[in-house]
């Protein structure tokens, strides 16, 4: 499993850091939205079910995974 952040489109929320803190940390950006990043690129397959619901929970949708 290979995970991907539309940094673009990514605000900031949290809730991704919320449901699998393990993977997504959310770094604070004074001059525009805060944003998220990788922790881990490919987490172990034991981490899935946790990044399947922040993929689910990210109010816009721009976590994406392969594998
Ligand atoms: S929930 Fe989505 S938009 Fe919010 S910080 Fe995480 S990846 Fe970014």
């Amino acid at each position: 499993m290979r995970i991907k952040i539309d940094l673009a489109l990514c605000q900031g929320h949290g809730q991704c850091a919320e449901e699998a803190p393990e993977v997504f940390r959310v770094v604070n950006n004074p001059t525009a939205y805060d944003h998220t990043e990788l922790i881990m690129e490919s987490p172990d397959e034991a981490l899935r079910p946790k990044v399947e619901r922040a993929i689910r929970y990210c109010p816009n949708r721009v976590i994406s995974f392969e594998g």
